[in-house]
């Protein structure tokens, strides 16, 4: 549970799944409270998500919303969010993929 499924289309998932590229050497992402955050996450396609309630934390499943997001990582080609629990974002840390 927790784990934001992407369910667009192709042209969107394209778009969601070339975009981490630019995060290539940092694949976790510490989430920063100002508009650079809200940038990655309208990058990522997870803004509205987020901005709704609609994203769970990956690690403990508490709901994520724009203040409490804590790392954005990628895990098996699927983007993920933890909230600012920091235990979380070290669980994101142990289990991430490096692929
Ligand atoms: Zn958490």
């Amino acid at each position: 549970m927790g784990v934001l499924t992407l369910d667009h289309s192709d042209a969107r998932r394209e778009q969601i799944m070339l975009t981490p590229k630019r995060w290539r050497d940092r694949t976790i992402i510490r989430a920063v409270h100002d508009d650079d955050l809200e940038q990655v996450l309208r990058d990522l396609g997870l803004f509205s998500a987020v901005v709704a309630g609609e994203v769970d934390c990956a690690v403990c499943g508490n709901p994520v919303n724009l203040s409490t997001v804590g790392c954005l990582f990628s895990k098996l080609g699927e983007v993920q969010v933890t909230c600012c629990q920091e235990k979380c974002c070290a669980a994101a840390m142990a289990t991430r993929s490096d692929a």
